[in-house]
This record gives structure tokens, sequence and C-alpha cells, in this order.
């Protein structure tokens, strides 16, 4: 017999508890976020019941279409994936944190979507949404982020917006390389982010592959999918 959501659900936890065990850190300091694209919302209340609140999605039709379906549920929406400006407005609806700032234009997009198109504050208030810098720890353009000679760069454009706030920088691990190597060039970017905006401490690296080398190398943020949800059903 298969394992159960449940199961599966505690067997992660157990391994990032002992992950942060081993890197001397406490567990408490670390956010799992469990991806759930592709799945239906039926997954993510199931999930809910098990007392997961953080759950992360890559495109925004999906995504919002699921945070629509469970709005009663107390949930954060975490958006993780490529993001185009002209539905920035959209996203900001429903997500709390967008992990995936990749370029100057998406960071303009995301922080005049506060704003009426007067430049009057959404509901009166400026409201802001807490943002990741996407790194490209490849030489490939298609897999999004910023070198990571320009991510201090990128990182400023976001502190700049009054609607924004940087939590810190956020990566995927490259397949041809090893992991922890990986997020260590993850840490000393955000060790050079920090010399400039020194409240973005935070790291979203590690998926269900390779969270216990993100752990060792100071993620706060672990974005976790199959090893929780299971296989994921082929995209329609
Ligand atoms: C799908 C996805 C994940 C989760 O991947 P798993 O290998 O299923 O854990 C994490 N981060 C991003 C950006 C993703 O697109």
């Amino acid at each position: 017999m298969s394992a159960s959501l449940a199961e599966r659900l505690s067997l992660v936890q157990e391994g990032i508890a002992e992950a942060a065990r081993n890197a001397g850190r406490d567990v408490n300091d670390l956010t799992t976020i469990v991806v759930t694209k592709f799945h239906p919302a039926q997954l993510v209340r199931d999930l809910y019941d098990l007392g997961v609140r953080n759950v992360g999605e890559n495109r925004h039709q999906e995504a919002e279409a699921k945070a629509a379906e469970l709005s009663e549920l107390d949930l954060t929406w975490h958006f993780i994936g490529q993001l185009q400006s002209n539905k920035a407005r959209a996203a900001r609806k429903y997500a709390s944190v967008v992990h995936s700032v990749d370029r100057p234009s998406l960071v303009t997009a995301l922080g005049n979507a506060a704003f009426t198109p007067e430049g009057e504050p959404e509901n009166n208030i400026v409201e802001v949404l807490d943002c990741f810098v996407q790194l490209n720890l490849t030489q490939d353009p298609a897999r999004g982020g910023v070198q990571p000679a320009d991510v201090v760069e990128l990182a400023e454009l976001v502190a700049a917006q009054p609607s924004l706030n940087l939590l810190g920088v956020m990566a995927v691990a490259p397949l041809d390389e090893e992991p922890r190597v990986a997020f260590a060039r993850v840490r000393a970017a955000s060790e050079r982010v920090q010399t400039v905006i020194p409240s973005a401490t935070y790291i979203s690296t590690g998926m269900s592959h390779d969270y216990a080398a993100a752990i060792s190398e100071g993620a706060t943020h672990l974005r976790i999918g199959s090893a929780i949800t299971g296989n994921r059903p082929v995209s329609g």
C-alpha cells in the first residue's frame, strides 16, 4: 500500500527536523510551503485538515482559481513561478508572498499594482506584499531569475517600492550540480544583499530532493511538492 498524504507529510516534517538538528538550527525558524501545483483544490483542503497553512503554486491562473475556491480557509498563498507583468495586479489579490521576482519590469508592475491608476492606494491603505528576488544558478536564461552579479541591484529596486517588502533571495538548484554547492552560492548572494538591505535575511531554497542540503546552507523557506503530495497529475 502506498503511503498516505498524512504519512508523507509527517515523514517530510521529521526529515526537516533532523536536517535542522544536524545543521544546529532551530526548526521553528523554518517555514515549509507545500507546493500543490497541478493538484486539485481538494488536496489543499486535505493538507489544511492536516495542519498545513502555507501553500505554493507556480501558475497564476491555477493559483487564482484555487485560492478563490478555498477562500474560507486561513491559508497563506506563495507564488513561486514565472509571473507575467500584466498578471501582477491579479496575483497580488491572493498571494501573500511572491518568491519569483526576477526582473525590473515585474518589480515595477507588482509595486504599482497596490495603487489605482490615479495613484491612490487600493482600499485606502498601502498594502505591502512580501517578495523574494530569484537567482538563476545556471547559465540558461529560460530558467528564470537574475545572475548572482545582478541580484543586489534587483533587490534594491524591490526595497525602493513602498508596497513591496523584500524578504530575501530564492533559487532552484541546478540539476547538474551538487545542491549544497549551489546553495552555498545562494547564501553568499544573500549576504551581499544584506549588506545593502539588512532586513532581507530570508532564503527560499530546498525542494523534495534537496531540502536537507538547503537547510545546511541557511534556507528559511522550503518549497516542497512531490515528497508530500505524491506524484503530480499530468498537467492539463
Ligand atoms: C514545483 C516546484 C517546487 C517543488 O518541487 P518538488 O520537487 O515537487 O518538491 C519548488 N519550487 C518551485 C519553483 C517549483 O516550481
